[in-house]
């Protein structure tokens, strides 16, 4: 099977390189599979999970976030923040999302329902790509 070197870097640093057969993820203009070979293209991506298939099983990662650049051999994600599933504290989103719910309910302003609404899909995300719920 041919593969695809997929790299995922924030600012803190490099989060995963690695050989995969398939990346799915979540652009702003939908669902995108790419597999080796695909043409080069850079899209913007939402608040997700990204899937990674390997020949032994496959892996996720919460992004909050970012562009994608594939290239035929490579893809690259940059995102603002990547977790891995072990690196999600879960008692950590569990509170960001109480927390972003407390702001919604009680709206200061638009700005501020805005920022509560991206915390509350981030820390939802971060407890999806935990329990593996999709
Ligand atoms: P919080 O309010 O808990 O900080 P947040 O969504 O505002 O959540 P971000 O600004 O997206 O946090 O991320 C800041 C840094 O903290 C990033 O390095 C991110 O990987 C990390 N991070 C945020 N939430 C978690 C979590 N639940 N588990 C592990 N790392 C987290």
């Amino acid at each position: 099977m041919k593969t695809l070197t997929v790299s995922v870097v924030t600012p803190d640093g490099p989060v995963l390189e690695d050989a995969y057969e398939m990346v799915s993820c979540k652009a702003e203009s939908g669902e995108l599979g790419i597999l080796p070979g695909h043409i080069p293209m850079v899209a913007p991506l939402t608040i997700s999970a990204v899937r990674l298939k390997q020949e032994g099983g496959s892996e996720r990662i919460a992004v909050s976030g970012g562009f994608l650049e594939v290239r035929p051999d490579k893809v690259t994600i940059l995102a603002q923040s990547a977790e891995k599933p072990s690196e999600i504290d879960i008692d950590r989103a569990r509170r960001a999302k109480e927390r972003a719910e407390q702001r919604m309910a009680n709206k200061q302003s638009d700005i501020d329902f805005r920022r509560a609404e991206l915390a509350l899909k981030r820390a939802i995300n971060r407890l999806d790509v935990k329990n593996n719920n999709f």
